[in-house]
Parts: structure tokens; C-alpha cells; sequence
């Protein structure tokens, strides 16, 4: 039974919405080929399309969307969805008295739910089965505010390319490491890839 399995719903526009993966030399976007022009931004776009496996700038078109943030926020100018989900499956009691083993109908279970995923387009990036549970880490999107001037959709993108390309979205995340709710805002804000580096990194494009 899958009792924790949750696609964001961003990666649901996200796949609603897939912009097929255009060659290079199509029509670009602005706030892309800015990026492209400028050093900074374009020693970003490599690590990006490193990180992703892709093969040229053009592929990110599938993974960033301009797209509707009203209802998210009024003042939000972009999201990096970054997410995993976790799937707990488990032998019901019939099962369990049946005799068969449970790790069968766990394997089972998982090769369904990865199959749904890449029906629906996803990448799974890493998977860690124990035979209790799996974390399906799926590939990232990028959602760019709707109707903002070319230069501010260029400083988000780059914003949110920093989270997306400098954060360790595999790492495990120690929160008995934090001495209080304060001390974990802090240490978030300040982490590699967050949001003091996403800002830096956001001005210095604009400027
Ligand atoms: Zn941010």
C-alpha cells in the first residue's frame, strides 16, 4: 500500500505543461541566452547541464517554465522545486499468511511506482530500497513568474538555477545537528546553494 507517495504539484504543471527539448539555435528564451552571454552565468548553465546529464544549454528549456506563481504568492518571482518522495510499502495480513515472502511484494510494489513515475516523465535520480521503504529523488523544475521585465526573469532564473545546481538535493539532512529552531533558519539561509549564494549570484547577473 502506498501510503506516502506525493507528486509537488509543480511537477505536475511541470509535466503538464513539458516544452518539448528544443535543438540548439532555436528560438531561445531572453532570460537563456543572457545567460549564455555572460561568463558567470554560463560556467552555471555547464554545471547545470552536467549536474542534469544533458547535452546543451536548450535542454534546460524542459526542466524551467514561465509560469503562473499567483496563487503560490502576489510578490513571488520564481520556485526551484527540488523534491523526493518517499514510498512505503508494506505485506498486508492476507499477504503475510499467504506464506509468500513480503520482500516480493515489495519489489513488486516499487517496480509499479517506478514505472507510474516515468510514465509521467520523471527521472528517477536514486533510489534507496530497504525493503521498508524507497526515496525516489526526481528531477528538479524551475518556475519563473509570468509577465516580469526580461532583466528580473533573467536575475530569478539565474536565482534559481544557484539552488537547483549548488544544493545537494541527495544529502541527508541531520536535524539533531541544529541547536534550535532559530540556529536551522540561519544554517539553511547560509547553506551552499541557498539563499544568501542564490541572491549573490542573482545581483551579480542583473548587474
Ligand atoms: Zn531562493
Amino acid at each position: 500500500m502506498n501510503t506516502a507517495f506525493r507528486l509537488p504539484a509543480l511537477l505536475l504543471i511541470l509535466m503538464a505543461t513539458a516544452l518539448p527539448v528544443v535543438a540548439a539555435d532555436a528560438a531561445r528564451p531572453d532570460w537563456l541566452a543572457l545567460a549564455t552571454q555572460d561568463p558567470q552565468s554560463r560556467a552555471l548553465l555547464e554545471k547545470a547541464i552536467g549536474k542534469l546529464g544533458l547535452k546543451n544549454f536548450d535542454d534546460l528549456l524542459a526542466y524551467v517554465k514561465v509560469c503562473d506563481l499567483s496563487k503560490v504568492s502576489s510578490t513571488l518571482t520564481g520556485q526551484t522545486d527540488q523534491s523526493s518522495q518517499t514510498v512505503v510499502e508494506y505485506a498486508t495480513e492476507a499477504e503475510l499468511r499467504s506464506g509468500k515472502e513480503p520482500g516480493d511484494y515489495f519489489q513488486g510494489r516499487l517496480a509499479a511506482e517506478q514505472a507510474e513515475l516515468h510514465a509521467h516523465g520523471a527521472r528517477v535520480i536514486d533510489v534507496h530500497p530497504d525493503y521498508v521503504r524507497e526515496q525516489f529523488w526526481v528531477d528538479p523544475s524551475i518556475c519563473l513568474r509570468a509577465g516580469m521585465a526580461p532583466m528580473q526573469t533573467y536575475e530569478t532564473f539565474i536565482h534559481e538555477l544557484t539552488h537547483l545546481v549548488e544544493t545537494d538535493q541527495l544529502a541527508d539532512e541531520d536535524m539533531l545537528a541544529y541547536v534550535d529552531f532559530d540556529d536551522y533558519a540561519l544554517q539553511t539561509i547560509l547553506a551552499p546553494g541557498s539563499e544568501v549564494d542564490a541572491f549573490i549570484a542573482g545581483t551579480a547577473a542583473h548587474s
